[in-house]
Parts: structure tokens; sequence; C-alpha cells
């Protein structure tokens, strides 16, 4: 009698297990200047535990927090600097697409970076002087790598705006790999990984972003299965004055605002890193030049333009 009533109760709960399984849970915070967003079919202290893991990079990766490495190699006047191996994988990655791009990614950006707030209540434009003489520091070519040792030349200053994101986005998604989760979203203010796909079978979807909408409109909507989706567009940060746009990708030959008619452009890849880094590259390169670099490193790309047209690459 005793079994038969272990076994009704058993019965009774594996559905509500079951149902467990299948209810995603979700975190939200805020992490390298951006809203963080993790939903995981786990529990809630996993997904909450992975949200952390942004700030323990963002300590590391930061322009702006002391003694983070970029900080320590940013005021170690020239001197090398000893950095955590998972920094110098980074910087390596960085000086790559920088090489491959011809420098319009340059990690050095940061000296005319700096000279831009674009979150200010009233930004200014920062004057021609400061940005010339900045852009004579700007070469990813004075930032030297020996190991886990760096060296920075001639005045050179790192900003890893344009590709931690979308490091970290990548080490989140190995977080919960390893902690054998095999369905969810990651999305670090326009750096999207997903694993898997969703417990039905069903790719995640993600939307870029209609430049000319709200933030809630789709230009259109992708289905991901295991794989990194990362947009740089005008209207993450930026202002307009005087009818004119004024957003965070620099040219890093003038320190301006890239202005080549693209409002948005997505990379769609199995790296966020190396996504993250090709879409700033591609996008201060324009959509003719981008090509050679996409084909590469064997992404897609989706190019949206001011004018409101739109072109993907390769073609489908
Ligand atoms: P988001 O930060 O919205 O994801 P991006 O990935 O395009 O957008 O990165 C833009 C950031 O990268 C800027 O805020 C700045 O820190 C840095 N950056 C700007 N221009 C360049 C550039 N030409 N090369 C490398 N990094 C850049
Ligand atoms: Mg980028």
């Amino acid at each position: 009698m005793k079994r038969i009533l272990l076994f009704a109760l058993a019965l009774l709960l594996l559905p509500l297990f079951g149902c467990r399984k299948e209810t995603p849970h979700s975190a939200t915070g805020f992490a390298c200047d951006t809203v963080v967003t993790i939903t995981a079919y786990a529990p809630q202290e996993t997904v909450d535990a992975a949200l952390a893991v942004c700030a323990d990079y963002e300590s590391v990766f930061s322009r702006t927090v002391e003694g983070s490495d970029v900080w320590r190699l940013n005021h170690a006047n020239g001197e090398p600097v000893v950095i955590d191996p998972e920094t110098a994988a980074l910087l390596s990655l960085a000086v790559e697409i920088g090489t491959l791009s011809n420098g319009a990614f340059d990690v050095t950006i940061a000296p005319a970076s700096a000279l831009w707030d674009f979150q200010a209540d009233d930004p200014v434009l920062p004057a021609p002087e400061a940005l010339s003489s900045a852009c004579e520091r700007i070469d990813y070519r004075n930032l030297v790598l020996d190991g886990t040792t760096a060296l920075l030349r001639n005045g050179a200053e790192i900003d890893l705006g344009g590709i931690a994101k979308g490091y970290i986005a990548d080490r989140v998604a190995a977080y919960l790999r390893n902690r054998g989760v095999t369905s969810a979203l990651i999305n670090m203010g326009g750096n999207v990984v997903v694993i898997g796909a969703k417990p039905g079978g069903d790719p995640w979807t993600i939307g870029i972003r209609d430049p000319n909408g709200t933030p809630d409109q789709s230009e259109e909507v992708l289905s991901i299965v295991d794989g990194a989706v990362v947009t740089s567009g005008t209207y993450e940060r930026g202002f307009t004055r005087d009818g004119v746009r004024y957003h965070h990708i620099l040219d890093p030959k003038t320190g301006m605002p890239v202005r080549n008619g693209l409002a948005s452009v997505t990379i769609i890849g199995t790296r966020s890193d190396l996504c993250d880094a090709l879409s700033t590259a591609c996008f201060v390169l324009g959509e003719a030049a981008a090509k050679p670099l996409l084909d590469r490193y064997g992404v897609r790309a989706i190019f949206l333009y001011e004018n409101g047209t739109r072109s993907a690459y390769p073609e489908p």
C-alpha cells in the first residue's frame, strides 16, 4: 500500500518537475555601461551567478576602474605591465582585427573616445585641435604584446569598448554551458549569444532594431541556434546637434563619428568577441571594404542605412 502511495505521489510530482525544467529564469543588471539580460533554462541561482561574471570581467577590462588591467596599462608611462592571460588574449584579437581592417578597428582609440561624452545632459563637441592631437596617439601598432606582458608606446592608450562586451558575453555563455545549461540567451547591450535552441527545439529569435524606429521596433528578426549576433549602431550612444547625429563609433583617423550613411552593422557568427570587433570594424570600413574581412572570418553581416535601405552579405 505504502509503495502504491509513493508511486502515486511520484506520478503527481513528475509534471511539476518537468515544468520546472521548462521554465526560464532571467536576471538583468548593469555592467560595462550597458544593460545585461540573461535568460536561461536553469535555476535562478545559476542565472544570478552568471550575471555576476560580467562584473568580474568589468573590473579587469574597464578603462576607468582604477587598478584594472587596462587602467594599469594606460597609466604605466610606456613601461611593460603584466596582465591577465585573458586580457592578453583579448588584446591580441583586437590587434589582429586592427591589422586586418587596416586600422579601421583600433583598440588605441582611447585618446579620442575620452574626449566625447555622449551621455552628458548637454553634450559638447570636442575642440578640433584636441581631436587632432589625440589622433596622433592612435595606432594599434603601439600596443606591443609578449605573452602576458604588454606595453604601450608613443603615448598610446587602450579602450576595449568595441570588443570587451562581446568577449564577456562569450564567457557568460561558457559559464552557463559548464554548468550544464543547454538553452539560454545572453544580451549585453546588443551583443547577443544564444546557447542551443529553446527547449521545444524552436530557435531563439533576435530582433535587429529599426534604426529609424523606437528601441523596441525591429527591422527584422533572426532565428538562431547556438551563435552570436552583434550590432553596432549609431543609436546606441550619441546625440543629435543641428540635425547631425554624433555617435560613439569613431574614425581613428579623425576621432570624429563615422558618417558613411550606415545606421547599423550586424554580424552573425559563432564567437561574440570576434563579431563585436567586426561590427565596429565593418561600420568604420563601410560595406564594400568590409567584405574581404567578412569572408576571412566566415561570418554574415546585415548593413542598415540611414535612408532605410538594407543589404545582407553574403546575399542569401
Ligand atoms: P557598442 O558599444 O554599442 O556595442 P561598438 O561595439 O561599435 O558599440 O563599440 C563602440 C565603442 O568602441 C565605443 O564606445 C568606443 O569605446 C570604441 N570605439 C569607437 N570607435 C572605435 C574604433 N574605430 N575602433 C575600436 N574601438 C572603437
Ligand atoms: Mg563592436
